[in-house]
């Protein structure tokens, strides 16, 4: 009988370990996370410019993720990946010359990328909505002025019909794009005629009321670029486990829109760096073991690009990936509070994605944890589906199931609303149980993604998503 007590004993601390020393794991981690930290390496990487891949903006950032690994005890690695067609604007020239009173009209207006150097000319504005009024003769040796962002076809139009250069703007009904510019890139090419200018929405109603009230209006224009063949560098850092099986933690580390990105995808890089660290540190701290798996992380040279690179080079291991989470735009959201785990209709994303379903329940409205958070159907566009089915398919690749996630804060410049997948309402989810509202942002791909917008404006949403991730893994990993 005596011996009952201790066996009881014994049972009652195992049970305890297992129920308690996770859950102090997570607060342990949680406790970690910086936000200021988070905060000052987005500021770091924006003024960096816009960091694309295989131009000297994205080799200075890969450097400075390298560094930044590198000062958390890892061994960072850099891959430059294969050549591609990149760009940098150096300077350019936008001004409205005639009517005077817009003299110092433009600010925060934007340049498409692979537009050609031109140097400075005057031309006559013309307003054109190629669906209604496409009259090549008013277009010849004219600034085109149009109220939508110009596609690759129309741009061969007005190329073909002699204008000198385009002012797009973009109709947004919930305001954004109001007081700054879209941004665009031209067809990926060095011989593209003409440039075109994205402009705010402000501005482009402004002209166009102008010319329809039968003033006529002179652009003044000059451009500054080079169109040329750059490797992108992507950086991977590993914290070894148990196993060579292993979770990877992304992001693209470029501004993809060729703006100054913070939250697209700024955000995300930094959220990957906490990340790293903080795992570092607990293990050094002794509050973490090694984990059963290991766990990479990898800043993308350039979006796609560069994971496509990746798995190309790594198609005899695909099996040994475990799962994909990848950050993309973790730096607000304009009208909830909300963490998103992305995509739930792909069936080998159902594991991963309960955990991550039940971590965002367990902490909802807990202090300095999300106000919701829920899981959405599959929407595309990031760097999470290079790892799924269609892509692999796509590079002719071994058909291995990776689950792989996206994790955000808001994505593109519009709300849009879906039916939520069956049999995935959260408890942490707000809204209707039977749908999802997809956040936005009004500077998605604009001159004003800065940090004064996104980051700054909204800084819990990073830390958000770092704990996120970070509990999650220490519920698959450890
Ligand atoms: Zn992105």
């Amino acid at each position: 009988m005596q011996r009952k007590a201790p066996i009881l004993l014994v049972c009652i601390s195992v049970l305890f370990t297992f129920s308690f020393a996770q859950p102090l794991n997570e607060k342990k981690f949680a406790d970690r996370v910086s936000q200021e930290r988070l905060l000052q390496t987005v500021r770091d990487l924006v003024r960096l410019g816009n960091r694309l891949g295989g131009t000297p903006s994205g080799d200075k950032a890969a450097e400075y993720v390298f560094k930044k690994f590198r000062s958390y005890g890892y061994v960072p690695v850099t891959i430059e990946d294969s050549e591609r067609l990149t760009y940098t604007n150096e300077r350019w020239l936008l001004q409205v010359e005639e009517p005077r009173k817009f003299k110092g009209f433009f600010k925060n207006e934007g340049l498409a990328g692979f537009s050609p150097s031109v140097s400075a000319r005057s031309a006559p504005l013309v307003y054109v909505d190629p669906d209604v009024d496409f009259e090549p003769a008013r277009i010849e040796s004219a600034a085109v002025l149009v109220p939508f962002p110009v596609a690759h076809d129309i741009y061969q139009k007005f190329v073909d019909a002699g204008a000198l250069c385009v002012l797009s703007f973009a109709l947004n009904n919930v305001g954004s794009y109001e007081g700054w510019s879209f941004l665009t890139d031209l067809p990926s090419s060095t011989d593209n005629p003409i440039p075109v200018f994205t402009i705010s929405v402000r501005n482009g109603e402004t002209l166009r009321n102008e010319l329809a009230s039968g003033a006529e209006v002179i652009i003044k224009f000059s451009t500054k670029t080079s169109v040329f063949m750059g490797r992108p560098k992507t950086v991977v850092a590993t914290l070894e486990g148990r196993s060579d099986q292993y979770f990877l933690v992304c992001a693209h580390g470029d501004s993809d829109s060729g703006g100054p990105g913070a939250d697209d995808n700024a955000s995300g890089v930094s959220g990957v760096l906490e990340l790293a660290r903080v795992f570092k540190n607990l293990g050094a701290g002794k509050t973490l073991t090694k984990p059963n798996q290991t766990i990479k992380f990898i800043i993308w040279g350039s979006e796609y690009f560069s994971a496509e690179g990746y798995i190309t080079q790594h198609s005899e291991e695909l099996g040994k990936i475990l799962g994909v989470f990848n950050y993309d735009e973790i730096g607000i959201g304009k009208t909830r509070n909300c963490v998103y785990f992305e995509g739930n209709d792909i069936p080998q994303n159902e594991g991963i994605l309960r955990v991550m379903q039940k971590v965002g329940e367990d902490y909802v409205g807990k202090r300095r944890f999300w106000s919701e958070a829920t899981t959405n159907p599959a929407q595309g566009g990031t760097d999470s589906y290079v790892f799924l089915q269609d892509y692999l398919d796509k590079l002719s690749l071994p058909n291995v199931e990776i689950p792989s996630i996206t994790v955000y804060t808001a994505a593109w410049s519009t709300p849009k609303t879906f039916p939520q997948t069956e049999g995935w309402s959260s408890k942490a989810w707000k809204g209707h149980r039977d749908s999802v509202v997809i956040d936005f942002s009004p500077y998605y791909h604009s001159t004003l993604d800065v940090p004064a917008t996104t980051t700054e404006r909204e800084p819990f949403n990073m830390p958000w998503a770092v704990k996120a991730v970070g509990i999650t893994l220490l519920r698959l990993a450890w």
